[in-house]
């Protein structure tokens, strides 16, 4: 496993991915129904838990810890995230059925 891809916790797959499409410019910061702004995210790590898709993982290295998407096609927009993070970390970007 490469140097970056070891810190950002990615499994070597994802991160290959991730490179060809210009890993250090290019972050995935929305699913079709939720957006997460890692600035306000602390690194709690409820929305992990709440979200049984499995669509949110970790940035966790030293001091440089937020909250990523991994699979954002999982996501079903069900906001139990949303509701998790009591940051306003993550905002749902359509409106509740
Ligand atoms: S809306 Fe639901 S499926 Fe989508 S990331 Fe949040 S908890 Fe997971
Ligand atoms: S719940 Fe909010 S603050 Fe906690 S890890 Fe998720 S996005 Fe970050």
């Amino acid at each position: 496993m490469s140097l970056q891809a070891a810190y950002y916790n990615l499994p070597l797959k994802e991160f290959d991915i991730e490179k060809k499409e210009g890993f250090m410019h290019k972050r995935i910061l929305e699913t079709m129904y939720i957006q997460l702004d890692t600035s306000k995210c602390k690194a709690c790590w409820s929305c992990i838990e709440e979200c049984t898709n499995k669509t949110i993982g970790k940035v966790d290295i030293f001091f440089h810890k937020h909250a990523r998407f991994l699979a954002i096609e999982k996501c079903t927009g069900c906001r139990k995230c949303v509701k998790a993070c009591k940051f306003g970390a993550l905002m749902p970007l359509t409106p509740e059925n």
